[in-house]
């Protein structure tokens, strides 16, 4: 078998020649320095920081083939593809190939003619595979995505649990795992189950300070996002600029692109649904006119590298701060002002935590999920610095930014425990005396005095608690209910939402316990107050 020879002496040379640019970026040279010697890595870096070069130019740089585990099949083509561009013989091996096209690559491989192969985890695990690259020279493992390990984590790939394997079929190749979403614990637990104690570790710092981060309760969430793409959806010459607006179902990706069409934005949806050639479409326009807002599921944006998209909107809730990161990541990789927004209200609480109750898998599993859910609930309930919040989510303490809505309007917390109280005795109420439970919008119609149909039918207009909140407006009782479900002092239940008290509830109603609540506007307003990098 040929042993691909290092195709440069230094990694500056590769830099330059390979990828025409001038100067390493944050700590690139050094973690390439440490794989091109032949040690491990483990790299924490966030999204458009550089991570690919980090095990591109050392795959370069030494005798043999770099091998690149990557799970996302999509990317792998876009990264091969570049590579070949740049005069790098680079190829992947994975289930979109046809026998023979496969047979190809892997006869380039043992004839040392590849200077990087990608390859899915799956394909890595089986032992054919794993015969086959034996009978090759390997210049260095690269574990790209790598906290797909971490059971503990947002997006576990249990094929990446194999992967251990390769510290001991392969002792002398250097092994460098990246990712871009990591916390304390994603890290410990990729250090422990890739076998890499004696890596060294490269963090970066996970601040992106040019995003404006902002996180509005949700009202009436079409209109809301209307203003948002009206305010922030252009330039300072008035021209439409480049954003992402992130829902959680393909329906309602759909019907918000016609939604924005209808009002003069330039909007397309995006979903696994469609037919490829129609995302393919999608992609590119948004990558080559100005101005396109893409109307998405999480399945757009891994991949895509446009540096100029200049805000993200979510107006479903995330299900984790790691997703959050990731996607709001998109925007402003340019470095110029970007703003992530997002709407959540009530509805998104009760709908989280149902479709975590629904989830197939153990209690584990489902424990898991609800602390992610429990994270995200704090960044947006949160009366602080919402990125002190995030980058403390990540490990990293700093100081209040002042460039996101809780530094530039400062939220004021007032004593929501009357309030808290009269909702959570009605809920007694009905439970105790009439073993019933209800949704939301029942609790509020009774609290409000309201005289439904099923506040009649019900009877509830002669609970004691009935018309005892007539004080508030219905989208202020809605965000007391959100708030109180956000710190646990309410639980939502099955398919309907309803609602019950919980065990921190008694210390409130016994008057024990203060509720603190951020009070909100009724009208929450989208203004920018823009800050460069
Ligand atoms: P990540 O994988 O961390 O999200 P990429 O490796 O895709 O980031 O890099 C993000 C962008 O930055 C790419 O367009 C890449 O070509 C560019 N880039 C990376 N390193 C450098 C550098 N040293 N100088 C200039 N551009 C760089």
């Amino acid at each position: 078998a040929g042993v691909a020879p290092a195709r440069f002496d230094s990694a500056a040379e590769a830099l330059h020649t390979v990828f025409g640019y001038d100067a390493f970026r944050g700590e690139q040279a050094e973690i390439i320095a440490q794989v091109a010697g032949g040690g491990d890595a483990v790299v924490l870096m966030p999204t458009g920081g550089g991570k690919s070069l980090c095990y591109q130019i050392p795959s370069l740089l030494r005798e043999g083939t770099g091998v690149v585990v990557s799970p996302l099949i999509a990317l792998m083509h876009d990264q091969v593809d570049a590579l070949v561009r740049n005069g790098v013989r680079a190829a992947y091996l994975n289930s979109s190939q046809q026998a023979f096209e496969r047979a190809e690559v892997e006869r380039a491989y043992l004839a040392g003619e590849l200077d990087l192969l990608y390859i899915a985890p799956e394909r890595l695990n089986s032992e054919a595979s794993k015969r086959f690259l034996a009978k090759g020279r390997i210049a260095l493992f690269a574990i790209d995505e790598a906290h797909c390990v971490a059971q503990w984590g947002h997006d576990f790939r249990p094929d990446y649990l194999a992967l251990s394997e390769l510290a001991d079929l392969w002792p002398d190749v250097p092994r460098i795992a990246l990712t871009a979403t990591a916390t304390e614990a994603t890290h410990r637990e990729i250090t422990s189950r890739l076998s890499l104690e004696g890596a060294r570790h490269f963090v970066s710092s996970f601040d992106r300070p040019n995003i404006q981060y902002r996180i509005a309760p949700k009202v009436e969430v079409r209109k809301q996002l209307l203003d948002f793409v009206r305010t922030e959806g252009v330039d300072a010459e008035g021209t439409p600029v480049a954003g992402i607006v992130y829902a959680l179902s393909r329906a309602s990706t759909e019907k918000l692109a016609t939604f924005l069409s209808q009002n003069g934005v330039n909007a397309l949806p995006y979903h696994a649904g469609l037919d490829a050639a129609v995302r393919r479409r999608t992609q590119e326009r948004f990558l080559r006119e100005d101005g396109v807002v893409v109307v998405a599921t999480i399945a757009f944006g891994m991949g895509i590298d446009k540096p100029d998209v200049r805000f993200v909107a979510h107006v479903d809730l995330p299900k984790s701060v790691e997703g959050y990161y990731q996607e709001t990541g998109r925007a402003g990789r340019d470095g110029l002002p970007a703003t992530a927004w997002l709407a959540y209200g009530l509805q998104d609480v009760v709908q989280q935590r149902r479709m975590i109750d629904e989830s197939p898998g153990d209690l584990a599993h489902r424990r898991r999920l609800a602390s992610h859910l429990d994270a995200m609930l704090a960044l947006c309930e949160t009366v602080e610095c919402r990125r002190q919040n995030l980058l403390a989510y990540f490990g990293q303490p700093s100081e209040a930014c002042g460039n996101c809505d809780t530094c530039l309007e400062p939220p004021t917390a007032l004593d929501g425990t009357v309030p808290a109280q009269k909702l959570m005795s009605t809920i007694v109420r009905l439970e105790r005396e009439r073993r019933q439970r209800f949704g939301a919008g029942h609790l509020i119609d009774i609290l409000r005095g309201k005289q439904t149909p099923r506040v009649t039918q019900y009877g509830h207009d002669t609970i004691s608690t009935w018309g005892i909140g007539a004080d508030l407006s219905e989208q202020q009782w809605r965000g007391v209910t959100r708030q109180l479900l956000a710190q646990g002092l309410l639980a939502t239940h099955g398919e309907y939402g309803t609602i019950s008290v919980t065990e921190a509830s008694a210390d409130v109603l016994a008057g024990r316990r203060k509720v603190m609540l951020r009070a909100e506007p009724e009208r929450p307003t989208t203004r920018r107050t823009a800050k460069a990098a």
